[in-house]
């Protein structure tokens, strides 16, 4: 690590188990010459389980503005500084976002150190649609606020991540419900760790499963596509587009893969036609 000109590192660290760290993230680590942790007292804990004894500073929420211009001073001088939250990717509902902006607009290098994320893991592990999700974080906590975008999150047609705190997830679950009772739903509980469970069902089915105290442990929620009633059948827009994109794939023409996978879920030629067209347009006809 050159000490010639600072730099940021941005660090993903576990979300549970402290397994889960990179080689490159334990390099830096040491090679750094500060490491700024969202909590100290959580860092450490992975900093002295790989023997790790780098100066750490705190970098959080309150006092993200006045840190980031001391930080900036101190690569500005050539210190190398590697950027932590207490789990998972700093910056992703954590913080970190204020810090990266200020190194692009003062020209300072950073380079992302990828590991963890409570949000990827919670996607692949749900089962539901990867192929196009949307990232909520935390939903804002005032009601009419939640309810308006809960409502537009949920039409959207992709699947939908929310990060949430155990003592809200009976209350969204119960909002969700009310809007759509059906909708699959996971919930991906204390992944990495001991306890981690992943319930899937929907809506009001999960509602049901959860007792009284609701659900312990952290906890990402998500939520499937709508099922849009496409002719004959409830299916999804990608689960069309899937099937045309396969066929494609095979050497089906688009004009024929289109006519089949309409004639076999009875849905409307052109309804087809229109889910190809958008595939087009969002320019991942690469695809196909
Ligand atoms: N930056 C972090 C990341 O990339 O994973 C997320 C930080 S955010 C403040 C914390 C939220 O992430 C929790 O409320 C929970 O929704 C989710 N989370 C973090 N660790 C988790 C885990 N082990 N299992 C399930 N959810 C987790």
């Amino acid at each position: 690590m050159s000490k010639d000109s600072g730099k940021l590192y941005i660090c993903a660290t576990p979300i549970g188990n402290l397994e889960d760290i990179t080689l490159r993230a334990i390099r830096v680590f040491k090679e750094a010459d500060l490491i700024a942790a969202e909590d100290t007292r959580v860092t450490i804990k992975l900093l002295s389980r790989y023997g790790i004894s780098t100066p750490m500073t705190s970098y959080h929420e309150h006092n993200e503005a006045t840190k980031s211009k001391e930080l900036i001073k101190d690569m500005k001088f050539g210190k190398t500084v590697a950027l932590v939250s207490d789990a998972g990717t700093p910056g992703i509902s954590d913080p970190g976002h204020r810090l990266i902006k200020a190194c692009i607009d003062e020209g300072i290098p950073i380079e992302p150190v990828p590991g963890p994320s409570a949000l990827i893991t919670a996607l692949v592990v749900s089962g539901l649609p990867t192929d196009s999700f949307v990232f909520q974080g935390f939903l804002p906590r005032k009601k009419g606020e939640r309810m308006s975008l809960l409502e537009e999150l949920l039409g959207i047609g992709r699947t939908v991540v929310l990060f949430e705190s155990p003592k809200r997830v009976k209350k969204t679950l119960g909002e969700v419900a009310g809007i759509d009772p059906e909708r699959e739903t996971v919930l991906a509980r204390e992944l990495t760790k001991k306890f981690e469970e992943v319930m899937r069902g929907t809506a009001s089915g999960l509602l049901d499963r959860l007792d009284e105290a609701g659900i312990k442990g952290e906890v990402v929620i998500l939520f499937g596509p709508t099922k849009k009633t496409f002719g004959a059948v409830s299916i999804t827009a990608g689960e069309l587009r899937e099937a045309v994109v396969k066929l494609i794939k095979k050497g089906v023409h688009k004009k024929e893969a289109i006519t089949e996978v309409a004639g076999k879920y009875g849905v409307n030629k052109h309804m087809v036609y229109e889910i190809v067209i958008d595939i087009h347009e969002k320019n991942i006809k690469g695809q196909i």
